[in-house]
């Protein structure tokens, strides 16, 4: 599942066209390959906040090169910048001195994070001026080009020790496809400490994942990534799917369950397994789902229930099951994989953009109620070239890849890489988040 479009404007003759015809012309993303370093390059810190002076440390501690004045001539793979100090509108001026010396001096696939305060938290001229980096690192998602991306990451007081995690997403080639984003850090319960991570390479050793739909698509890789940082993989799919679910699970040295998550005894025969088997579960990803599309007024009642089945009910019936058993660990993460349909709505989707808004709904009736540090956030992927998309018609298919800031469909990969983000014992503080894994879609902001 190849992207043609891609390989055609990579050709000698489709370079005449994409220049003289203006057609959109998507950069080759860097993507993470295991082992290498986290930033192929050097990171320049600016700002004047409550974080800039510990920043280097942090990035030290992920082994990024990181400068924290301009070098003469340096070109940057990362900015990171420190907006928290801005408390007045006037001051936001501080960004374009910042930034607009370096635009032209950025490497390939560059990485641009803001760091602010979360403006609910304050009042007066500082919310206004906080709220604003939004406009703004949105735009500058649209126009960095290059493979370049772009987030604001609102980072609560309290948390300023609790970043390592988010930067080391948000700077390396593990966030290809995520750009534009509003992501919220924020310690719960005053607890300002987290667990620490030994071993960075495989975050997750000693952890045990759940990840349902595991045989194939998004759900492989999400496996096959989890897996990679060290995790005990327990995949989930339909009897139909037990082959290639046993064999990758083999592969991977994990374990699995064969079953239909939408069965009544579900998500119990799913708590049973892993209390008993594994002792609790760290993560659990909600990955399977469906698709039924039709107009409203042609929707049959089975189209609807079974969307809504699959993809929001069992999520939620086998979460609470998990909680109230007590088989989530400490430090545990719940992960559901939501839809830019369910933030935009897709015509045909009614069924589907339903379910979807609705783990979003999960995510946020869950988020305050967790306890033991146990945390909930979803992804919500764009257009990611699958199975599930190779279905969809070639010329709705190609508008679909095309209408977002990096010009390009994702791969099942970088939806895994968002959830390894939010999977990782280091992420603690980032809880009921909804991270669009879209490149920046045109659509549904
Ligand atoms: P896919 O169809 O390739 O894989 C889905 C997996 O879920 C399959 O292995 C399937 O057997 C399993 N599954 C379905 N019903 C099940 C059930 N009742 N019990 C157990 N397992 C079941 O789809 P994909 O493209 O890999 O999508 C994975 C997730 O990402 C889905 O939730 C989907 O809605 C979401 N998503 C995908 C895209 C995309 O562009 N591909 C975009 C947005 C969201």
């Amino acid at each position: 599942m190849s992207d043609r479009y891609q390989g055609f404007v990579s050709s000698p003759i489709g370079k005449v066209l994409v220049k003289n015809l203006g057609l959109p012309s998507p950069t080759r993303l860097e993507r993470y390959t295991e082992g290498a370093p986290l930033v192929a390059g050097t990171v320049l810190v600016g700002g004047t906040g409550r974080l800039v002076d510990s920043l280097p440390k942090v990035l030290d501690g992920l082994g990024i090169a990181a400068l924290s004045a301009d070098a003469e001539g340096t070109t940057y793979k990362g900015l990171v910048f420190d907006a928290t100090g801005l408390t007045d509108p006037a001051q936001l001026v501080a960004l374009q001195e910042f930034f607009t010396p370096l635009m032209r001096r950025l490497d390939s696939c560059p990485r641009v994070v803001v760091l602010g305060t979360t403006p609910a938290t304050v009042t007066g001229p500082e919310r206004i001026t906080q709220r604003a980096l939004e406009g703004f690192t949105r735009s500058l998602g649209k126009e960095i080009g290059r493979g370049g991306t772009v987030q604001v990451v609102y980072v609560a007081e309290g948390a300023e020790s609790m970043l390592d995690s988010t930067l080391a997403f948000f700077l390396s080639p593990k966030s290809a496809y995520v750009s534009g984003q509003v992501v919220r850090v924020a310690a719960r319960d005053g607890d300002s400490t987290q667990p620490a991570v030994p071993d960075l390479a495989r975050p997750l050793a000693g952890k045990v994942a759940l990840v349902t739909g595991a045989s194939r698509g998004i759900g492989e890789a999400i496996a096959r990534v989890l897996h990679r940082d060290g995790a005990t993989v327990v995949g989930v799919d339909v009897p139909q799917a037990a082959s290639e679910l046993q064999s990758l699970m083999a592969e991977l040295g994990g374990d699995h369950l064969c079953l239909d998550i939408t069965h009544p005894d579900a998500p119990q025969r799913i708590a049973h397994h892993l209390a008993e088997h594994h002792g609790g579960v760290d993560v659990v990803v909600h990955n399977a789902g469906i698709t039924r599309d039709r107009k409203l007024a042609n929707m049959s009642e089975d189209r609807w229930s079974s969307v809504i089945a699959v993809n929001l009910l069992a999520p939620e019936l086998i979460t609470r099951a998990l909680l109230d058993q007590g088989v989530i660990n400490p430090n545990g993460r719940i992960i559901g994989v939501a839809s830019i349909a369910g933030i935009a709505g897709n015509v045909g989707q009614t069924n589907y953009a339903a379910s979807k808004a609705g783990v979003i709904g999960l995510v946020d009736s869950l988020a305050d109620e967790l306890e033991d540090q146990i945390t909930v956030n979803a992804v919500a992927p764009g257009f990611i070239i699958t199975q599930m998309t190779a279905a969809v018609p070639f010329a709705t298919r190609e508008v679909g890849q095309r209408l977002n800031a990096l010009s390009q469909g994702g791969l099942p990969v970088d939806v895994a890489e968002t959830i390894a983000w939010f999977a990782s014992p280091g992420s603690s503080a980032v809880n009921g988040n909804v991270v669009r894994v879209c490149g920046q879609m045109m659509l549904g902001a």
